[in-house]
């Protein structure tokens, strides 16, 4: 008989519980967790401060004695493992039922992470919250019922503050976001962090990037910015980000990997043979770039906690690595990813195009249909994908998905202009946004109809030779905002203006959103301009890019 033990009793050590059962019926399966609850909807969370859901009980997925009765799993909760002796096999525990030490077989460590408290003046106050557990969530409920604050202030413009804001407009309280990076979702790419601001502005929230947070002013009931700006603030979350729970690990002597998580093999297995891990603890291989990594998300986590026991038990099950394929709702609208970013695929040192879509999410013909927002980031010259991110009100965890299917399966954008995708016109179009994102990949690599991105612009027109800018909008568009210095002409007069257009410059041309644009240049490639590109994302690209002046007349 099998002794497992597992430390943590969420998403990844519940899973493995769970799983090694039914491996094993014989096996003697205990689970120890720290905290009151063992798993937990911690994703849920915010969704309940925001109450959409509406049930405080809806949270807690699983009891003790419900994973006794069914999986036969001891789980000891308020119980937390001090010291891991790994020559003894056993791990030193303190819980109600005093202290003492745990003999094991087979170790699962699954102990998550840590949220980042930054050591600020004023951080300690008592209306200063974090967002992890179900006691944390109880605290800023209570909070909120009693104190009634009418301001909020989320510092971390990442996935958990972003809900966050969301549930405290949703309960009523004025709502600042601060981020210290130049856009919120720091993690996307510029023009999709962008957009996900501006989404929050339109629903109210107040988005403060590019300055970090100073200090917690509990009397007066502000904070303070780097620059000296007050806020107020009746409460204040922090969401700066996810440190791995290391402490046990790194003091028993188990290995650590470069990115600072706990180094496992393909089998999850760590530096020592009776000790595996999973969850946001470990670091694992992020599959396109091939680098190991963190990525603290509750998918990889629940299928390495699934991994983690099944090699634990004596099986051979190997881990492939994680995307951090990701989605984040934010009001009506959504935004998603996978794989690499454009700029961590340059970090990467990789030869990258991009192709970036705007385009409705469905038949335009259709009532309903929504602007989504798709780039692709692909590999020169082969057209690898590397990575996809999305933004838009309907439409987009269902093209990322997809998208993330195809990273999975390593495609490239020939493979995704041919992807034989479902269509009617409530749903798509007859070329899926997805197609129509691979061919203007597939027309920059073939040189049929080159792009160039505006962060790229941006730098060339601050450059030796600078390009001419042509932009094909209409009239009106052009009026309401264009880029200074650009020469303007409709694609519909184009053919006849030719001859406004100087031939001994390399032209980039734009409309909207790059499909006008993408007419344009075949019109003045036929007509003999030698050096044309297609601004890609358009317009919509360039007024996310901070290098390019813009000016309304
Ligand atoms: C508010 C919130 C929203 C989120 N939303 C999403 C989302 O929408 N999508 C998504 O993919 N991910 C989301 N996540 C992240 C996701 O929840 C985590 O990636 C996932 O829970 C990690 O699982 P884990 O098992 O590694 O760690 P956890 O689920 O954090 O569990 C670790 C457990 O180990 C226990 N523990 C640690 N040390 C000890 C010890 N020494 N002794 C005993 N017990 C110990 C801890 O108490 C903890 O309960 C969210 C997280 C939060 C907090």
């Amino acid at each position: 008989m099998t002794r497992l033990l597992i430390i943590g009793g969420v998403a990844g050590g519940a899973t493995a519980a769970a799983r090694a059962r039914r491996l094993d019926e014989a096996a003697e399966i205990t689970v120890l967790e720290r905290g009151p609850y063992v798993s937990y909807a911690n994703c849920g969370l915010p969704y309940y401060i925001g109450r959409d859901i509406r049930q405080r009980s809806a949270l807690l997925l699983q009891t003790p004695e419900g994973f006794d009765a069914r999986y036969g799993v001891k789980v000891r909760v308020n119980t937390e493992a001090l010291e891991l002796d790994r020559a003894g096999r056993r791990v030193r525990v303190r819980g109600p039922e005093g202290e003492g030490w745990v003999p094991y077989d087979a170790l699962i460590l699954a102990q998550g992470g840590l949220p980042i408290m930054p050591p600020l003046p004023g951080a300690d106050a008592p209306h200063v919250f974090r967002l992890w557990t179900v006691p944390d969530v109880d605290r800023l409920d209570a909070f909120l019922a009693e104190r009634k604050p009418a301001s909020a202030v989320v510092v971390g413009g990442g996935f958990i503050g972003l809900e966050m804001a969301e549930a405290f407009r949703q309960r009523g309280l004025q709502t600042t976001v601060v981020e210290l990076l130049p856009t919120v979702m720091g993690v996307m790419d510029r023009e999709l962090g962008v957009a996900v601001g501006r989404e929050l502005e339109a629903n109210g929230v107040q988005v403060i990037t590019g300055v970090g947070l100073k200090a917690v002013h509990a009397a007066e009931r502000t904070v303070e910015l780097a620059d000296g700006r007050r806020v107020p603030a009746d409460l204040v979350l922090f969401s700066v980000g996810v440190r791995p729970e290391l402490t046990l690990a790194r003091s028993a002597g188990l290995e650590l990997g470069p990115s600072g998580g706990l180094q496992v093999d393909e089998h999850l297995r760590t530096s020592d043979p009776h000790v595996w891990a999973a969850g946001d603890m470990v670091e694992v291989v992020q599959r396109v770039s091939g680098r190991k990594v963190r990525i603290p998300l509750a998918g990889p986590a629940n299928r390495q906690g699934r991994i983690a026991a099944t090699n634990a038990l004596g099986g051979d099950m190997r881990y492939g690595g994680a995307l951090g394929t990701s989605v984040v709702k934010i009001f009506e609208a959504t935004a998603a990813m996978t794989g690499l970013t454009e700029r961590a695929a340059r970090e990467a040192g990789l030869d990258v195009g991009v192709a970036v879509l705007h385009k409705d999410h469905h038949a335009g013909y259709y009532p309903g249909a929504k602007e989504l927002t798709l780039k692709l980031v692909y590999r020169r010259p082969d057209g690898l994908l590397l990575g996809a991110q999305a933004f838009g009100h309907a439409g987009v965890e269902k093209r990322i998905d997809v998208l993330a299917t195809a990273l999975h399966g390593r495609m490239t954008l020939d493979d995704l202009a041919q992807l034989d995708l479902a269509y009617a016109p409530p749903y798509s179009s007859a070329n899926d946004p997805v197609n129509l994102a691979a061919f203007i990949g597939q027309n920059d690599l073939s040189g049929f109809s080159p792009s160039i991105t505006a962060a790229a612009l941006a730098a060339e027109l601050g450059g030796p030779t600078p390009p001419l800018v042509l932009d094909v909008r209409t009239l009106g568009e052009h009026g309401k905002g264009h880029l200074r210095g650009a020469l303007h002409i409709p694609v519909d007069e184009l053919r006849w203006e030719l001859g406004q257009v100087p031939r001994d410059r390399r032209l980039v041309v734009h409309c909207r959103t790059g499909f006008r644009s993408h007419l344009a240049l075949r019109i003045l490639r036929q007509s003999g301009f030698p050096e044309v590109r297609n601004l890609t994302g358009g317009y919509l690209s360039m007024q996310a890019e901070p290098g390019l002046t813009l000016e309304v007349e």
